[in-house]
Protein backbone atom coordinates (compact mmCIF):
# COMPACT_ATOMS: atom_id res chain seq x y z
CA UNK A 1 0.00 0.00 0.00
CA UNK A 2 2.75 2.41 1.13
CA UNK A 3 4.80 1.26 -2.17
CA UNK A 4 2.47 2.00 -4.49
CA UNK A 5 1.18 5.69 -3.11
CA UNK A 6 5.57 6.42 -3.05
CA UNK A 7 5.32 5.20 -6.57
CA UNK A 8 2.40 6.97 -7.81
CA UNK A 9 3.52 10.26 -6.14
CA UNK A 10 7.17 9.75 -7.96
CA UNK A 11 5.89 9.49 -11.05
CA UNK A 12 3.51 12.32 -10.49
CA UNK A 13 6.37 14.83 -9.73
CA UNK A 14 8.05 12.93 -12.35
CA UNK A 15 5.55 14.33 -14.89
CA UNK A 16 6.85 17.48 -14.03
CA UNK A 17 10.61 17.04 -14.24
CA UNK A 18 10.76 16.77 -10.65
CA UNK A 19 12.98 13.85 -9.46
CA UNK A 20 12.27 12.99 -5.79
CA UNK A 21 14.41 9.96 -3.88
CA UNK A 22 11.39 7.20 -3.76
CA UNK A 23 12.76 6.03 -0.44
CA UNK A 24 12.54 9.90 1.04
CA UNK A 25 8.40 9.53 0.26
CA UNK A 26 8.00 5.71 1.05
CA UNK A 27 9.73 6.86 4.59
CA UNK A 28 7.49 10.22 4.87
CA UNK A 29 4.39 7.53 3.94
CA UNK A 30 5.59 5.36 6.45
CA UNK A 31 6.32 7.63 9.22
CA UNK A 32 2.05 9.60 8.84
CA UNK A 33 0.43 6.09 8.46
CA UNK A 34 2.37 3.95 11.17
CA UNK A 35 3.78 5.91 13.87
CA UNK A 36 0.88 8.96 13.48
CA UNK A 37 -1.91 6.26 12.60
CA UNK A 38 -2.84 9.00 9.77
CA UNK A 39 -5.49 7.49 7.27
CA UNK A 40 -3.72 6.59 3.76
CA UNK A 41 -5.94 9.22 2.08
CA UNK A 42 -4.52 12.33 4.37
CA UNK A 43 -1.22 11.01 4.00
CA UNK A 44 -0.93 10.57 0.73
CA UNK A 45 -2.23 14.30 0.36
CA UNK A 46 -0.07 15.44 3.13
CA UNK A 47 3.24 14.50 1.40
CA UNK A 48 2.47 15.43 -1.67
CA UNK A 49 2.02 18.97 -0.30
CA UNK A 50 5.17 18.11 1.65
CA UNK A 51 6.79 18.53 -1.54
CA UNK A 52 4.79 21.26 -3.43
CA UNK A 53 6.12 23.61 -0.80
CA UNK A 54 9.67 21.95 -0.75
CA UNK A 55 9.74 22.45 -4.94
CA UNK A 56 7.99 25.65 -4.65
CA UNK A 57 5.28 24.52 -7.07
CA UNK A 58 1.58 26.09 -6.68
CA UNK A 59 -1.10 23.60 -5.47
CA UNK A 60 -3.44 24.69 -8.20
CA UNK A 61 -0.65 23.67 -10.67
CA UNK A 62 -0.38 20.55 -9.81
CA UNK A 63 -3.94 19.66 -9.34
CA UNK A 64 -4.97 20.66 -12.35
CA UNK A 65 -2.98 18.90 -14.64
CA UNK A 66 -4.01 15.75 -15.94
CA UNK A 67 -2.10 12.36 -14.58
CA UNK A 68 -3.11 12.71 -10.79
CA UNK A 69 -6.49 11.85 -10.85
CA UNK A 70 -7.96 9.60 -13.40
CA UNK A 71 -11.54 9.66 -14.58
CA UNK A 72 -13.64 6.42 -14.44
CA UNK A 73 -17.14 5.27 -13.56
CA UNK A 74 -18.80 4.38 -10.43
CA UNK A 75 -18.09 0.53 -10.68
CA UNK A 76 -14.45 0.66 -11.18
CA UNK A 77 -14.00 1.75 -8.05
CA UNK A 78 -12.24 -0.96 -6.49
CA UNK A 79 -9.13 0.00 -4.10
CA UNK A 80 -9.35 2.73 -1.70
CA UNK A 81 -6.54 5.63 -1.61
CA UNK A 82 -7.11 6.70 -5.51
CA UNK A 83 -7.50 9.94 -6.96
CA UNK A 84 -10.33 9.56 -9.71
CA UNK A 85 -12.68 12.40 -11.51
CA UNK A 86 -16.36 11.53 -11.61
CA UNK A 87 -19.15 12.28 -13.72
CA UNK A 88 -22.07 11.81 -11.51
CA UNK A 89 -25.80 12.75 -10.52
CA UNK A 90 -27.00 13.28 -6.37
CA UNK A 91 -29.06 10.28 -5.64
CA UNK A 92 -29.85 11.29 -2.33
CA UNK A 93 -28.70 13.94 0.56
CA UNK A 94 -28.55 12.12 4.21
CA UNK A 95 -28.67 13.63 7.29
CA UNK A 96 -25.49 14.86 8.69
CA UNK A 97 -24.60 14.05 11.90
CA UNK A 98 -20.71 15.16 12.20
CA UNK A 99 -19.76 18.74 12.18
CA UNK A 100 -17.26 17.91 10.24
CA UNK A 101 -19.05 16.94 7.11
CA UNK A 102 -20.57 19.57 5.25
CA UNK A 103 -22.87 17.25 2.88
CA UNK A 104 -23.07 13.36 2.87
CA UNK A 105 -25.24 11.11 0.77
CA UNK A 106 -25.13 8.93 -2.45
CA UNK A 107 -24.04 9.84 -5.54
CA UNK A 108 -24.59 7.65 -9.12
CA UNK A 109 -23.53 7.41 -12.62
CA UNK A 110 -25.00 4.46 -15.33
CA UNK A 111 -23.27 1.51 -13.43
CA UNK A 112 -24.21 2.29 -10.18
CA UNK A 113 -23.98 4.41 -6.89
CA UNK A 114 -21.66 5.08 -4.44
CA UNK A 115 -21.42 6.95 -0.93
CA UNK A 116 -19.76 10.50 -0.62
CA UNK A 117 -18.53 12.74 2.41
CA UNK A 118 -17.95 16.59 1.54
CA UNK A 119 -15.25 17.46 4.33
CA UNK A 120 -16.37 21.07 6.05
CA UNK A 121 -13.54 22.49 6.11
CA UNK A 122 -13.14 21.59 1.78
CA UNK A 123 -15.18 24.93 1.72
CA UNK A 124 -17.29 23.05 -1.64
CA UNK A 125 -19.80 23.89 -3.35
CA UNK A 126 -23.36 22.88 -1.99
CA UNK A 127 -24.60 19.75 -3.70
CA UNK A 128 -28.60 19.66 -4.60
CA UNK A 129 -30.32 16.35 -5.22
CA UNK A 130 -30.75 15.35 -8.22
CA UNK A 131 -28.08 17.73 -10.32
CA UNK A 132 -25.60 16.31 -11.78
CA UNK A 133 -21.97 17.14 -11.89
CA UNK A 134 -18.39 16.82 -12.32
CA UNK A 135 -16.43 15.83 -9.58
CA UNK A 136 -12.44 16.42 -10.10
CA UNK A 137 -9.93 14.65 -7.34
CA UNK A 138 -11.95 13.22 -5.23
CA UNK A 139 -10.26 10.57 -3.43
CA UNK A 140 -12.27 6.66 -2.98
CA UNK A 141 -11.83 4.63 0.35
CA UNK A 142 -13.40 1.97 2.02
CA UNK A 143 -15.45 1.56 5.36
CA UNK A 144 -16.86 -1.63 6.43
CA UNK A 145 -15.55 -3.57 3.08
CA UNK A 146 -17.80 -0.74 0.82
CA UNK A 147 -16.44 2.10 -0.95
CA UNK A 148 -17.11 5.86 -0.75
CA UNK A 149 -15.47 8.48 -1.90
CA UNK A 150 -14.29 11.67 -0.26
CA UNK A 151 -14.12 15.13 -1.12
CA UNK A 152 -11.54 17.77 0.54
CA UNK A 153 -9.72 20.72 -0.20
CA UNK A 154 -8.25 19.75 -3.75
CA UNK A 155 -11.60 18.65 -4.92
CA UNK A 156 -13.61 20.43 -7.50
CA UNK A 157 -17.06 20.23 -8.27
CA UNK A 158 -18.50 21.37 -11.40
CA UNK A 159 -22.46 21.26 -12.50
CA UNK A 160 -23.26 20.46 -15.65
CA UNK A 161 -26.17 20.26 -17.82
CA UNK A 162 -26.50 16.71 -18.99
CA UNK A 163 -28.50 14.38 -16.87
CA UNK A 164 -27.42 11.31 -16.02
CA UNK A 165 -29.02 8.11 -15.53
CA UNK A 166 -28.11 6.35 -12.23
CA UNK A 167 -27.98 2.73 -13.16
CA UNK A 168 -27.79 -0.24 -10.95
CA UNK A 169 -26.10 -3.13 -10.60
CA UNK A 170 -27.72 -6.45 -9.13
CA UNK A 171 -26.51 -8.83 -6.16
CA UNK A 172 -27.20 -11.98 -4.89
CA UNK A 173 -27.07 -12.55 -1.27
CA UNK A 174 -27.97 -15.69 1.11
CA UNK A 175 -28.90 -16.34 4.80
CA UNK A 176 -31.80 -16.14 7.63
CA UNK A 177 -34.00 -13.69 7.92
CA UNK A 178 -33.23 -12.67 11.17
CA UNK A 179 -35.86 -9.82 11.31
CA UNK A 180 -38.86 -7.78 9.89
CA UNK A 181 -38.92 -4.33 10.61
CA UNK A 182 -41.84 -1.59 11.63
CA UNK A 183 -43.33 -0.19 8.60
CA UNK A 184 -43.25 -4.11 6.85
CA UNK A 185 -46.62 -5.81 5.88
CA UNK A 186 -50.02 -3.92 5.11
CA UNK A 187 -48.54 -0.11 4.71
CA UNK A 188 -50.27 2.72 3.22
CA UNK A 189 -48.71 5.37 0.91
CA UNK A 190 -48.88 8.73 0.07
CA UNK A 191 -50.72 9.50 -3.45
CA UNK A 192 -48.66 12.89 -4.02
CA UNK A 193 -45.02 11.71 -3.58
CA UNK A 194 -45.17 7.31 -2.72
CA UNK A 195 -43.68 7.68 0.77
CA UNK A 196 -44.85 5.24 3.22
CA UNK A 197 -46.87 6.98 5.66
CA UNK A 198 -46.72 6.65 9.76
CA UNK A 199 -49.68 6.79 11.85
CA UNK A 200 -51.22 7.71 8.30
CA UNK A 201 -49.15 10.83 8.24
CA UNK A 202 -46.59 11.87 5.00
CA UNK A 203 -42.84 13.43 6.20
CA UNK A 204 -43.66 15.87 3.27
CA UNK A 205 -47.58 16.48 2.87
CA UNK A 206 -48.47 15.89 6.57
CA UNK A 207 -52.20 13.70 6.97
CA UNK A 208 -53.37 12.42 3.77
CA UNK A 209 -55.47 9.39 2.92
CA UNK A 210 -53.08 7.25 0.92
CA UNK A 211 -53.31 4.14 -0.76
CA UNK A 212 -52.66 0.88 0.64
CA UNK A 213 -49.81 -1.30 -0.45
CA UNK A 214 -47.50 -4.11 0.79
CA UNK A 215 -44.19 -4.50 1.43
CA UNK A 216 -40.85 -5.79 3.81
CA UNK A 217 -38.38 -4.39 4.96
CA UNK A 218 -36.39 -7.68 6.11
CA UNK A 219 -32.88 -8.03 7.26
CA UNK A 220 -30.74 -11.09 6.28
CA UNK A 221 -27.73 -12.64 8.07
CA UNK A 222 -25.65 -14.65 6.70
CA UNK A 223 -23.37 -15.42 9.84
CA UNK A 224 -21.24 -12.75 8.64
CA UNK A 225 -22.73 -9.62 7.18
CA UNK A 226 -26.17 -8.63 8.06
CA UNK A 227 -27.61 -7.41 5.14
CA UNK A 228 -30.87 -5.08 4.62
CA UNK A 229 -33.34 -5.47 1.64
CA UNK A 230 -36.78 -3.93 0.45
CA UNK A 231 -39.40 -6.60 -0.34
CA UNK A 232 -41.78 -4.45 -2.72
CA UNK A 233 -45.60 -5.99 -3.23
CA UNK A 234 -45.11 -8.25 -6.19
CA UNK A 235 -42.49 -10.10 -4.53
CA UNK A 236 -43.83 -10.16 -1.10
CA UNK A 237 -47.16 -11.40 -1.84
CA UNK A 238 -44.89 -13.95 -4.13
CA UNK A 239 -43.15 -14.68 -0.49
CA UNK A 240 -45.92 -14.93 1.56
CA UNK A 241 -48.76 -15.90 -0.68
CA UNK A 242 -51.05 -13.45 1.00
CA UNK A 243 -52.52 -10.99 -1.80
CA UNK A 244 -53.16 -7.10 -1.13
CA UNK A 245 -56.70 -7.89 -1.51
CA UNK A 246 -56.34 -10.89 1.65
CA UNK A 247 -54.23 -8.50 3.68
CA UNK A 248 -57.06 -5.85 3.28
CA UNK A 249 -59.82 -8.12 4.63
CA UNK A 250 -57.52 -9.61 7.20
CA UNK A 251 -56.66 -5.96 8.72
CA UNK A 252 -60.56 -5.26 8.38
CA UNK A 253 -61.67 -8.63 10.13
CA UNK A 254 -59.50 -7.56 12.97
CA UNK A 255 -59.37 -3.91 12.77
CA UNK A 256 -55.88 -3.91 13.18
CA UNK A 257 -53.40 -3.39 10.17
CA UNK A 258 -50.57 -4.81 12.43
CA UNK A 259 -52.14 -8.41 12.11
CA UNK A 260 -50.88 -8.38 8.64
CA UNK A 261 -46.90 -7.95 9.77
CA UNK A 262 -47.46 -10.78 12.26
CA UNK A 263 -49.05 -13.96 9.55
CA UNK A 264 -45.66 -12.65 7.55
CA UNK A 265 -43.42 -12.89 10.25
CA UNK A 266 -44.34 -15.93 11.39
CA UNK A 267 -44.30 -17.69 7.70
CA UNK A 268 -41.17 -15.84 7.01
CA UNK A 269 -39.13 -15.38 10.22
CA UNK A 270 -35.81 -17.73 10.84
CA UNK A 271 -36.01 -19.32 7.24
CA UNK A 272 -33.25 -19.00 4.33
CA UNK A 273 -33.73 -17.13 1.57
CA UNK A 274 -31.62 -16.22 -1.48
CA UNK A 275 -32.07 -12.88 -2.88
CA UNK A 276 -31.60 -10.84 -5.59
CA UNK A 277 -31.33 -7.25 -6.99
CA UNK A 278 -29.86 -4.13 -7.50
CA UNK A 279 -27.90 -2.50 -4.47
CA UNK A 280 -29.21 1.04 -3.12
CA UNK A 281 -27.76 2.95 -0.15
CA UNK A 282 -27.56 -0.06 2.01
CA UNK A 283 -30.12 -2.20 -0.08
CA UNK A 284 -31.38 -5.23 -1.46
CA UNK A 285 -34.37 -3.56 -3.38
CA UNK A 286 -35.14 -7.70 -3.96
CA UNK A 287 -36.72 -8.37 -7.52
CA UNK A 288 -36.22 -12.01 -7.08
CA UNK A 289 -36.30 -14.21 -3.94
CA UNK A 290 -35.75 -18.03 -3.48
CA UNK A 291 -36.29 -20.33 0.17
CA UNK A 292 -32.88 -22.48 0.01
CA UNK A 293 -33.52 -25.28 2.22
CA UNK A 294 -31.96 -24.50 6.06
CA UNK A 295 -29.17 -27.29 5.24
CA UNK A 296 -27.50 -25.73 2.68
CA UNK A 297 -27.80 -22.38 4.54
CA UNK A 298 -26.25 -23.88 7.32
CA UNK A 299 -22.86 -23.93 5.22
CA UNK A 300 -21.47 -20.60 6.88
CA UNK A 301 -21.74 -22.32 10.47
CA UNK A 302 -20.53 -25.11 9.34
CA UNK A 303 -17.23 -22.96 7.59
CA UNK A 304 -16.65 -21.15 10.82
CA UNK A 305 -16.97 -24.00 12.82
CA UNK A 306 -14.22 -25.44 10.88
CA UNK A 307 -12.10 -22.62 10.96
CA UNK A 308 -12.05 -22.03 14.97
CA UNK A 309 -10.59 -25.87 15.44
ZN1 LIG B 1 -46.33 12.75 0.47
Amino acid sequence: MIKETAKQIEERFGKMDIKIPINEIESRLEKLVNEFKVPAEEAHRSVVNYFLKEYNIPRGDFYTQDGEASTIKVNEITTDGKWVNLTAKVAQLWDNTHESIDQVGLIGDETGTIKFIKWARAELPGLVEGKSYMFKNVVTSSYQGRFEITMNRTSHIEEIQEDIEIGTVDVEFEGAMVDIQAGSGLIKRCTECNRALIKGVCGEHGKVEGTYDLRIKAVIDDGLIVQDALVNREVTEQLTGITLDEAKQMATQELNQEVVLEKMTEKLLGKYYLINGPRLDRYILVETVSPLPPMEAGKVDALLAELEV
